[in-house]
């Protein structure tokens, strides 16, 4: 196996400062941006995007890290949303393994004719995914239910049924897009963000960028420039035209983290109904439970969303019900939220309602805002707006093989981010986070602390205690590396 490619950011901004004309910008770099990109450099267009803040900052390092079909939105009637979310999850388990990997999840079922409903609807949610299923949806009686399920409420267990999703390391799979766009010839960059664009004849002629480390300027130039800026999506149009009409509505989702020891298995657990009538999850997840998440109408978009206190409330009545041991304030070790772009240009509805469908609106010729729809679909979402650039005539027809595009994970890389990881929950050992901090510069662009912190590694997210432990080692070792001059060009 070949060694890892090392990307440094000096090159990447030299490319952005000549003067030329791209075929693609892709402005925005989290799961739909960074799948536009790998999508557009695959067919062999000059491709570069540019990212404001860190490469899955923004919602795609906050989900609740399911490739799935989407059990609720077949309760909704979505078929058509389900089968193309089963598709794609076929896809990323073959093209991305050590990132994406199958999960059984249990449905315990506490009421005879609620096991009914499930079984069918879980077998449809099978039937649907046809080969490409995972594994069997199978009833399980109520031992095998306590087995396979360790914390659920014993007290009226029926039994469950378990059927099978996917689950994955959202930031690194952005991590590992990052790096496929670039092995593809895309010039990625994080920390550069689009501040002004330019129109001339009605049509977008430049883009004026910042680099947030140093501020320098950039003009950048594009046939076709998508705008894959999630909840900032809104803001980014406004910067063509002062006055355009929102196309988003934004929801707030948040999960609490507990010790692993309330559902101490393999499998998650789905609860089927909540009283706001959705479903909820607990997720083993790393060395941690994850539950949630919430959907409420959030007012705008912000880059540090935060759960409320109603919603961690929410989250541990809705699962006091399911557990043998039920969760208390004080078992919460921290919380995560994350934020929705529904497309939904019309006047605002509850947001649970509003669907989950990726929407592509082309604006002043060749502006493709590209927004809502979920990390499980990124492939498809990137294929379908290319497609509807190459259709409007912005860029000439080339086959699209993402399909069959193997995502660019370095083995080596994860075991020494597994190793860190490790030694950063177990409080022990400095070594292999300073060694992986080294590879996170050279090789993923990490350039700040929480750069490594939330998303190379995946502390942040699940212990505040763990954080406080670790800042310190990866700024010592960020801080070595810029005086050896290993640094990606730090200001
Ligand atoms: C709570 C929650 C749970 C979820 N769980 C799941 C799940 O389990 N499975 C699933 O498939 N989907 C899930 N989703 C959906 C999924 O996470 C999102 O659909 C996806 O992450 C959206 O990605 P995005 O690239 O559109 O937005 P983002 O990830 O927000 O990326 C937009 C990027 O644009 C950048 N940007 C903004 N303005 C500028 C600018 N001016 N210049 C340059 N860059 C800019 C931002 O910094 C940001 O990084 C969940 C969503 C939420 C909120």
């Amino acid at each position: 196996m070949s060694a890892p490619a090392v990307i440094k950011r000096e090159p990447l901004l030299a490319q952005l400062r000549q003067t030329r004309v791209w075929d693609v910008i892709v402005i925005g770099g989290g799961a739909t941006g960074l799948g536009i990109a790998v999508d557009a450099a695959q067919r062999g267009f000059s491709t570069a995007l540019i990212e404001a803040r860190d490469f899955a900052s923004g919602t795609s390092s906050r989900s609740t890290k399911l490739i799935h079909g989407g059990v609720r939105y077949l309760a909704q009637g979505n078929v058509k949303l389900v089968r193309e979310a089963l598709s794609e999850r076929a896809l990323l388990l073959t093209n991305a393994p050590a990132l994406v990997k199958p999960l059984k999840l249990i449905v315990p079922c506490y009421r005879t004719l609620e096991r009914e409903f499930l079984r069918v609807g879980l077998g449809v949610y099978d039937a649907l995914a046809g080969s490409r299923g995972i594994g069997d949806t199978r009833w399980l009686s109520r031992a095998e239910t306590i087995a396979q399920l360790p914390g659920v409420r014993a007290h009226g267990l029926l039994g469950g049924v378990a059927y099978w999703d996917a689950q994955f390391n959202d930031a690194r799979l952005a991590i590992a897009l990052m790096r496929t766009a670039a092995r593809q010839s895309a010039v990625v960059v994080n920390y550069i963000e689009v501040d002004r664009i330019e129109l001339e004849a009605g049509t977008v002629s430049a883009l004026m960028a910042r680099d947030v480390k140093t501020g320098e300027r950039f003009r950048l130039c594009a046939k076709v420039v998508f705008n894959a800026t999630g909840v900032w999506a809104d803001d980014v149009r406004r910067h063509a035209h002062g006055a355009a009409p929102s196309l988003t509505t934004i929801s707030r989702g948040s999960h609490i983290v507990v010790p692993a020891s309330f559902m101490p298995g393999a499998s998650g657990m789905m609860i089927p109904r909540t009283t706001d009538g959705r479903v909820l999850f607990a997720i083993p997840w790393e060395h941690y439970l994850m539950v949630g998440t919430t959907d409420v109408a959030a007012p705008g978009p912000t880059w540090q969303p935060e759960a409320s206190a109603a919603e961690i409330e929410y989250i541990i009545d809705t699962a006091r019900d399911y557990l043998q041991s039920p969760i208390s304030r004080g078992d919460v070790l921290t919380t995560f939220a994350g934020l929705r772009p529904l497309f939904s240009p019309t006047a605002a509805k509850a947001t649970k309602t509003i669907s989950r469908e990726h929407a592509i609106v082309i604006e002043h010729g060749n502006l493709v805002t590209v927004v809502g729809g979920k990390w499980t679909t990124y492939r498809k979402m990137a294929l379908d707006a290319l497609d509807q650039a190459v259709k409007v005539g912005l860029l000439d027809a080339r086959p699209c093989r993402t399909a069959g595009l193997k995502l660019e994970v370095d083995d080596s890389i994860e075991t020494a981010c597994h190793e860190a990881e490790t030694a950063a929950f177990a409080g022990e050992g400095t070594d292999s986070i300073t060694e992986f901090v080294a590879l996170a510069i050279n090789h993923e662009q990490a350039h700040y602390a929480d750069d490594v912190i939330a998303r190379r590694l995946r502390v942040a997210s699940l212990s505040d205690y763990a954080v406080s432990r670790v800042r310190p080692i990866v700024s010592a070792a960020l801080e070595a590396a810029k005086k050896k001059g290993h640094s990606n060009e730090w200001p």
